[in-house]
């Protein structure tokens, strides 16, 4: 072996364990998109070894149960993934399910295209990128360049930071397209899903509410419930505010005949177009998230959107431009901060990395889409500061920290030992269990 290539092996086992430390030990984590994971949801991960390596390539019926599937040793696997099925129905109370995607943009692919083979149709209505949609829902991504639909902008209003409902409205009466997406990626304000959902099936349109970062706080009752509200689908990470393996799934709830010929458009989309395997090894562990969402997903949810408001809220009175300011700055798990008068969002969020304060830059609604290097903003997240144990006043601490560096009073390397000092004081993970040894315990009661 060359000499270059054994020092690369060796580089990778040394960067790989010391990532593992960096970023779930040295740091404070305020990235929006990324969920953190209880100990015994992790275990469950490592338990599933086997699982990781195996295909179930096949056919669900219309509970989104495995229907049949094409290779043998499957007894076990089909009785896994129609369990996950069943407790995650349950705790979003639908009655339709496909656990088999493999991420929030694999959902979307799977959705768009089975609903625009469905209506024959392929005209899809969503917000604008800039405004909070994910690549997946544009022209410039999935949704135009790999399926080809042809996305038409919903209206968005800068002053309530959402989309306007009336003016929205006029666009779907006129596009009459075959799918109408609401949910973002930048997402403070629940979508007028209520408003719109009607205007859009007398389009002839699919509601679908692509719930990739709020699909915890929907599971804590937090956040809009977009089936009572009228989506026809929702989309989602299972790995955002939902803290579990990451992975995507797809709810709907089927019944009359408009909803059978969508779901199996959208099944025959999952498989046998779009997957072969689909990464089974994180199945156990996305069912193991259903108990813990039942038992504490309303307290976790809750405290997730108070840390958020308080965060806005503090950032704001010390000087900084949070947006939403007239309603209460977020409803959900971010906030959206204008750092432009302090060099941008790029540099901001490189001083705060080096603070030890991991976060991202962010468009803003306003900004120009084309800057996407430079955007005036940050996305600032939640949920894995309340899953380890912030309440309101260490959400207080953290954005002094946080301002130290944004206003340059002090070097950020300096702070980033304060940060790391903060971060010591929380090395338990709250809202959860700590082993599957301690989930046995407590199922015991219901033995
Ligand atoms: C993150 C995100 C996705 C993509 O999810 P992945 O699991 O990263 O593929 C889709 N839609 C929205 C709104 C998102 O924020």
């Amino acid at each position: 072996m060359e000499e270059k290539f054994s020092k690369t092996v060796r580089e990778l086992i040394e960067m790989s364990k010391a990532h593992e430390r960096y970023r779930s030990e040295e740091c404070i984590n305020l990235i929006a998109s990324e969920g953190l994971k209880s100990p015994a949801v992790k275990e469950m991960v490592a338990r599933s070894q086997d699982l990781e390596s195996r295909y179930a390539e096949g056919e669900n019926d219309q509970e989104g149960h495995v229907k049949q599937r094409h290779y043998q040793g499957q007894k076990y696997i089909t009785k896994i993934e129609n369990c996950v099925a069943d407790l995650m129905k349950s705790v979003f109370g639908c009655n339709w399910i496909d656990v088999r995607l493999v991420s929030g943009t694999h959902a979307n692919l799977a959705t768009f295209k089975g609903l625009s083979l469905a209506t024959k149709n392929n005209k899809m209505v969503v917000a604008p990128l800039r405004c909070g949609a994910h690549i997946s829902h544009d022209y410039t991504g999935l949704a135009g360049s790999v399926i080809g639909l042809e996305t038409v902008n919903h209206v968005y209003d800068l002053n309530e930071l959402n989309i306007d409902p009336e003016k929205s409205a006029t666009i779907i009466e006129a596009t009459r397209p075959g799918i109408v997406t609401f949910g973002g990626s930048l997402f403070q304000f629940p979508h007028p899903v209520k408003e719109l959902a009607e205007v859009s099936k007398e389009a002839g349109a699919y509601v679908v509410y692509d719930a990739a970062h709020v699909l915890g706080l929907i599971a804590g009752g937090q956040f809009q419930d977009p089936f009572k509200e009228g989506a026809d689908f929702i989309t989602a990470s299972t790995h955002k505010t939902y803290p579990g393996p990451q992975g995507g799934v797809i709810l709907a709830n089927s019944g009359d005949e408009r909803m059978r010929k969508a779901t199996k458009r959208v099944q025959n989309a999952v498989f046998p177009l779009t997957t072969s395997n689909t990464h089974l090894g994180r199945l156990p562990a996305l069912g193991l998230v259903a108990l813990e969402m039942k038992l504490y997903g309303a307290e976790l949810a809750k405290q997730t959107v108070s840390n958020a408001q308080t965060a806005g809220e503090y950032l704001s009175e010390n000087g900084l431009k949070v947006l939403g300011e007239k309603r209460g700055f977020t409803r959900s798990h971010q906030i959206a901060v204008d750092v432009q008068n302090y060099g941008g969002g790029r540099k901001v969020a490189e001083d705060l990395e080096e603070a030890n304060i991991i976060l991202n830059k962010n468009l803003l609604p306003y900004d120009d889409q084309h800057n996407r290097e430079n955007p005036s903003g940050l996305r600032v997240g939640f949920q894995d500061v309340t899953r380890r144990g912030f309440k309101e006043s260490d959400i207080h601490d953290l954005c002094d920290l946080m301002l130290d560096v944004v206003k340059e009073k002090r070097k950020a390397a300096d702070v980033g030992k304060d940060v790391l000092t903060l971060r010591q004081n929380f090395k338990e993970i709250k809202y959860g269990f700590g082993s599957i040894e301690e989930v046995m315990n407590y199922l015991e009661k219901y033995a």
